[in-house]
């Protein structure tokens, strides 16, 4: 394949409510699927046990919400609406299970509804631990047994150590792929559009780790030779969009108006852990352990540092950015919450930042993209003060 049949390939994927790739994939593996809603599951142990990781998303702009309203009051975020549409009109039914990872509320009443509605699936609320000491960590590895007990009733499989070593290798390989996608994008944003690194990252939702991690390899080995003018565009960094998505037409505009994102947060449980999970004899231990030291920082983890925000800043110098649009869904309590605090760490590190909000199926697309274009221009005539 070329750039743009990658490209293109990945945006099938990405309209395809349906997931015909994961009832294709189940058909030839004779398997099972899960479902996850974002930010992060331990994906690694769904694989473990022969069976598709799934991420949903929603359904963005390409879905009518005609059900999903009824479930929820108006003043949350648009996600959980599109995904009990996705549901109650089948689009999920390939899906043996779903993982609700503690988020928000709205996830949280999302999972209770999920129960109700489909009792005849998997369905797990998976909680995370908010203390980060001993007792914290003895919780999440009784949940991560608990959950691969139940795996292995769903797969009707045992899994060994060195199943979840070799599941932990794979996503190992594709976390620092990914990495080589980001870090390709931030030196020579002209070639690694976002439009394309997104529907990338999207992909890593659906397809099999291994697949996925061809084809970014096969994406990064192409795109460098492509033949793309270098704009006058800003260095900017995209935060606060981890959960429900902006639509891809909102990801084209922002790079339209005069933005280079070098660097973002939406799909971010694809590259949740900063380093490698180490194979070791306690695999559940070491991805326990790592979701305890070496993750990212983000709203939708618990963070009791002194200095909150500080990676953001951190993140500006290190990417070289010019400054940061806080892009967060409306009602969207976790990134709306933390905005405040990361604006006060910008405004103190005279780092220039704009902010807007949006639904996954918003069409106010314009109005966003004068507002990103006019913070990009003021930063070329004047900069940082
Ligand atoms: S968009 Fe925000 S409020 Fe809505 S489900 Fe996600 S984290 Fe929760």
């Amino acid at each position: 394949m070329n750039v743009d049949e990658i490209i293109d390939y990945c945006e099938n994927l990405y309209n395809d409510l349906d997931l015909n790739y994961v009832k294709d994939w189940k058909a030839a593996h004779r398997s099972k699927a899960i479902g996850y809603l974002p930010v992060y599951v331990p994906r690694e142990i769904i694989h473990a046990y022969g069976m598709l990781p799934v991420g949903i998303m929603g359904g963005g702009d390409k879905l009518e919400i005609i059900r999903g309203d009824a479930y929820f009051q108006s003043y949350i975020c648009h996600l959980p609406r599109s995904v009990i549409e996705l549901g109650v009109s089948g689009k999920l039914d390939c899906l043996d299970g779903v993982l609700f990872p503690a988020i928000c509320d709205v996830v949280r009443n999302l999972s209770g509804m999920w129960k109700m509605e489909f009792g005849d699936k998997y369905v797990k609320y998976l909680d995370f631990p908010q203390n980060f000491a001993d007792a914290g960590r003895d919780f999440y590895l009784r949940e991560m047994r608990q959950m691969s007990e139940d795996f292995e009733e769903l797969s009707g499989r045992k899994v060994t150590t060195e199943d979840l070593n070799r599941s932990i290798r794979l996503y190992n390989e594709n976390r620092r792929t990914i990495q080589d996608l980001y870090d390709l994008r931030s030196e020579k944003p002209h070639l690694a559009l976002t439009f394309e690194v997104y529907l990338l990252m999207r992909a890593g939702n659906i397809l099999e780790v291994t697949e996925h991690t061809k084809l970014l390899k096969e994406y990064l080995a192409l795109v460098v030779d492509c033949d793309r003018p270098k704009l006058d565009n800003i260095r900017v960094i995209v935060t606060g969009a981890f959960c429900e998505q902006p639509p891809l037409s909102l990801v084209r505009a922002l790079e339209n108006s005069g933005c280079y994102i070098v660097d973002d947060d939406w799909i971010l449980g694809n590259r949740y852990q900063t380093c490698d999970i180490p194979e070791s004899d306690e695999p559940l231990r070491a991805i326990v352990d790592s979701y305890l030291s070496n993750t990212v920082s983000t709203a939708s983890r618990y963070d009791d540092s002194e200095d909150k925000g500080m990676h953001l800043a951190d993140m500006v110098r290190s990417r070289d950015a010019e400054g940061v649009v806080f892009a967060a869904p409306s009602f969207c309590d976790p990134a709306l919450l933390e905005r405040p605090m990361l604006q006060n760490v910008l405004s103190h590190e005279n780092i220039p930042y704009t902010a807007f909000k949006y639904a996954e199926n918003t069409g106010q697309i314009q109005v966003i993209k004068e507002q990103t274009g006019t913070f990009a221009d003021s930063i070329k005539l004047w900069g940082a003060e």
